[in-house]
This record gives structure tokens, C-alpha cells and sequence, in this order.
């Protein structure tokens, strides 16, 4: 039998629950409108700890001012649902007067190449507001586990330096990415695409699989072959405008001259006016997450 899991609204309901856990926590921290990718990791989350909190809430600080924050899409009901199917202990729904109260001024500002460049550059802003939320619900769940998507990959660096350079006692885990059949990349922001312009969707999977392919014939080349290949493929799908097309060292952050390992491919594109991202990793020993079709 499954339980419902326990719904918690309030900060300080949450901390007098979290008093009263010995145990191991699993924390997945979400905006909600839940698909298979968060699920993932609160599968992941549910094998390693003993008590499973998810939050949601869409995160004001996190979204610029042209951007989609009162239209983010929202279903309680259906997540709570899914939820209670992967077996979750604790819902967190706390609302944002409570997490941002009145002359609230403190702020998380991570520095450095991970904040300024690729997305940071798109989105100026989005990270401090990203690690600012991230570690309000790290110090009130206190959890030992965290678990986050390789989907949004700047964001799981951010969060793992922060982990590090901050001594949180918290172990970091990133899960590959979920993918539709076509191999879009799961997301929240799926829902906005038309017909038309989900099928165009589509070809940011393959342009970054063409990527992969022109990556592992050059080795050591220089990384404008891969580039070039990724961007043919994004521009032949006329409804689509690129923003970027990066090949990171994914440890560091740096721009790659030659193609090597460790890697991060990294692709924005616009399709009307919804934004998608997506990525593949090349991991230090050589093999590739590309995430998995579900
Ligand atoms: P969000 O609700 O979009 O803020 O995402 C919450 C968490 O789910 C983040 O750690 C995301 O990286 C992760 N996530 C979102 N989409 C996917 C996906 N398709 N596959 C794996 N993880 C995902």
C-alpha cells in the first residue's frame, strides 16, 4: 500500500519534522509540474535514504523579468499523485512570502565562469537566485543526500561547488537526463511548445548525437568541427533560433580549444518563444552520458 505523503507548507513545520528525523534524508529540490526526470531522481532518492522530501516552488529570484515566472506551469494535484506512486515521505510547499519575507537581503552570489558565461550570460541573475534558494532549503531540511538533473548542467556544477566551497555536510548526486521517445529532453517548459514546434523539438537530440559522433572521429581537433556540425543540424529547422552552442572542459568550466575529455556539450536554442537546453557530457574516462529514452 502506498502512503500519501505528508504535505508540509510551513518553514517552521518543516524544521520541527526535521528535529525529530535521525535518519538518512534524500532531498530533490523541484519547481514542480513533474515528469519522468524529477521522478528519476526521486527513485534515486527513495533507494539511498530513509525519509524522501521533495519541494516545490517556483523560485521568484530565479527568473528575470522578461521571463516566464507567471505563466510557470502548475499542477499540485498531479504531482502529489505522482509522488505518492514513487513513494515520497514529505511534499514541501512552502510559499514564497515566507521564504522571501519583507526586507529579506541576504543573497548566495557564486562567482566565476560558471555564473557569467553560457547560461549565467543569458540569464544574468538566475544562478544567485538558483543558489540563494538552494541553500535556504539546505539549511532548513538538512538533508544528507541531494539529488539534482545533468539535464540543467550549469546548475548541478553551481550547486556541487557550492557544497564544497561552503562545507555543507551534504553528499551531491546528479542523475542523467530523462528523454522523450524522440529524445527531447524532458522539461516543465515542454507544455508550452505547439504541435508544430514540439516536432522541431526534436532536433536538438540530434544535433547533439551528430556532435558526439564528429567528437569521437577528432580527437585532439580542434572543437569548431563539432560546433559547425551541431550548428548545420539546429539551423535546417527554420522555426528555431540558436543561442548557443558551448564545448566546456566539464570540470573546470573553460572553453575547450581542442576536442577532449572531460566535456560538456552545450546547446540553447529558442523555439517561439520558448527557450530549451540540453547537453551531453564526455566523461573523464571517456564514455558519454547522453541521458536515456523513456
Ligand atoms: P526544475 O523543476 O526544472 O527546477 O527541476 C528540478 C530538478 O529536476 C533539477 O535538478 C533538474 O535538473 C532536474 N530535471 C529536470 N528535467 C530533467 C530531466 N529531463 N532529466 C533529469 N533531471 C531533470
Amino acid at each position: 500500500m502506498k502512503i500519501t505523503p505528508q504535505r508540509i507548507h510551513t518553514i517552521q513545520e518543516m524544521l520541527t519534522m526535521r528535529a525529530a528525523t535521525t535518519t538518512k534524508v534524500g532531498f530533490v529540490p523541484t519547481m514542480g509540474y513533474l515528469h519522468e526526470g524529477h521522478l528519476s531522481l526521486v527513485r534515486k532518492a527513495r533507494k539511498e535514504n530513509d525519509v524522501v522530501i521533495v519541494s516545490i516552488f517556483v523560485n521568484p529570484t530565479q527568473f528575470g523579468p522578461n521571463e516566464d515566472l507567471s505563466r510557470y506551469p502548475q499542477d499540485i494535484e498531479r504531482d502529489i499523485v505522482l509522488l505518492k506512486e514513487v513513494g515520497v515521505d514529505i511534499i514541501f510547499t512552502p510559499n514564497a512570502e515566507s521564504m522571501y519575507p519583507e526586507r529579506f537581503q541576504t543573497y548566495v552570489d557564486p562567482l566565476g565562469l560558471l555564473v557569467t558565461e553560457v547560461e549565467g550570460a543569458i540569464r544574468p541573475g538566475h544562478f544567485r537566485g538558483m543558489a540563494t534558494i538552494v541553500l535556504k532549503f539546505f539549511n532548513i531540511i538538512k538533508p544528507t543526500n541531494v539529488y539534482f538533473g545533468q539535464k540543467d548542467a550549469q546548475q548541478a556544477l553551481i550547486v556541487e561547488k557550492m557544497i564544497t566551497d561552503l562545507n555543507l555536510p551534504i553528499t551531491f548526486n546528479v542523475e542523467p537526463t530523462v528523454r522523450e521517445k524522440d529524445g527531447l529532453a524532458m522539461s516543465s517548459r515542454n507544455v508550452y511548445l505547439t504541435p508544430d514546434e514540439r516536432k522541431a523539438a526534436a532536433v536538438l537530440y540530434k544535433a547533439l548525437q551528430k556532435g558526439k559522433e564528429i567528437f569521437d572521429k577528432n580527437l585532439d581537433k580542434n572543437v569548431d568541427i563539432v560546433r559547425d556540425a551541431i550548428s548545420e543540424i539546429l539551423v535546417s529547422e527554420p522555426i528555431l533560433s540558436l543561442e548557443y552552442i558551448e564545448i566546456r572542459n566539464s570540470q573546470t568550466f573553460e572553453k575547450h580549444n581542442k576536442l577532449a575529455a572531460p566535456s560538456l556539450m552545450l546547446i540553447a536554442v529558442k523555439i517561439g518563444k520558448t527557450r530549451l537546453i540540453d547537453n551531453f557530457l564526455l566523461q573523464p574516462n571517456g564514455t558519454w552520458n547522453t541521458g536515456r529514452l523513456v
